[in-house]
């Protein structure tokens, strides 16, 4: 091992393959069907979710390039930012976020926790209007190549293969796990953003020739902009196997209760966030898993589905939820 990667171990759960997170079914009455929750939130990384399996596999090219300087970008309110940060911070490398100017708050104006804690982590935080973005990016890359320093870059949101890689794994845990329990799941659904989540899970059904369908719930995008995001990365991550393996029909991006865009929701969102928290302790944001969760309920409800056994992938945002309540 390399001096100067010493701290590797303080990465703990990063540097193996994750123990399968846990699924069980609900214990309220949500929908005529049986919903089970998938607890990505509780993988033991930086608060957890879908950010913290993408990092891990991040991590694992880290590894082998040896950066001076971890590169990502991100709004304020990024999960992907916070573990990035918190990732770079333990390993003892340096980290530079990029942030549009543009500032949503928490309750009462406050600071959200995403933001305070990529700050905690030392991160360097640099803020550009959004339409200047790419255009920082690139010229603080060149600055740091100017300087002799080696820059790894990760796009916003743990886009990219080794994003989309860490949900391939996912599907087959999915798959290992209704094995085990004995039993067949009917859907797989989740909060659908960049769309890398979605790909990962899509490309996990095609390689596999399985047979549970995947539906993702936009938190923000519409179509066809945001279909069009899941195919270019399920075509990005299968390559030279994309035409003989890709089925239209399995991409199911729904946009239909995006509630008017990112960070929106209405009130029978927050309604189902605090019933799920009391009858289940299990805590949901408002701009992902709450948004999605009642999103499916909606879903189901509207297309008639009864009687399935349905997993919900519980995808993070922990700080988030905070956020929220103050
Ligand atoms: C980023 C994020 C998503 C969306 O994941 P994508 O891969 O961008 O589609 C869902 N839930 C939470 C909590 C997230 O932070």
């Amino acid at each position: 091992m390399q001096e100067n990667y010493i701290k590797y171990n303080r990465i703990g759960v990063l540097e193996q393959d994750f123990a399968p997170t846990p699924i069980y079914p609900l214990s309220g009455k949500y929908s005529d069907n049986t919903i089970y929750m998938k607890r990505d939130d509780l993988i033991p990384f930086s608060f957890g979710g879908n950010k913290a399996r993408k990092a891990a596999e991040f991590y694992r090219e880290i590894v082998s390039l040896h950066p001076d300087v971890i590169m990502t970008y991100g709004s304020n309110s990024s999960n992907h930012c916070r573990i990035i940060a918190n990732m770079a911070a333990a390993m003892g490398i340096s980290c530079h976020i990029i942030s549009p100017d543009e500032k949503a708050a928490g309750k009462n104006g406050r600071e959200l926790y995403n933001s305070i804690l990529v700050k905690q982590f030392g991160a360097t935080v640099e803020t550009c209007p959004v339409s200047a973005v790419a255009q920082t990016i690139e010229i603080r890359k060149n600055d740091y190549l100017k300087k002799g320093m080696l820059p790894y870059f990760i796009m916003g949101g743990g886009h990219g293969n080794c994003g989309t890689e860490a949900y391939v794994k996912t599907y087959d845990e999915i798959l290992m796990q209704q094995q085990q329990m004995g039993l067949h799941f009917d859907g797989i659904f989740h909060a659908s953003g960049t769309g890398t989540t979605q790909a990962g899970l899509v490309c996990g059904q095609l390689l596999r020739h399985a047979d549970i369908p995947v539906i993702g719930i936009s938190i923000a995008r519409v179509n066809p902009r945001g279909k069009d995001a899941v195919r270019a990365s399920i075509r990005d991550y299968l390559g030279d196997r994309f035409e003989e393996l890709f089925d239209e029909s399995l991409l199911n991006f729904t946009d239909q209760y995006i509630c008017g865009g990112y960070g929106r929701y209405v009130q029978e969102t927050e309604n189902l966030i605090d019933t799920v928290m009391q009858t289940e302790g299990i805590p949901m944001d408002t701009t992902y898993v709450g948004k999605a969760f009642w999103g499916m309920i909606e879903y189901l409800r509207e297309h008639a589905i009864c009687g399935q056994k349905i997993v919900f992938i519980h995808t993070g945002g922990t700080p988030l939820f905070f956020d929220r309540i103050g």
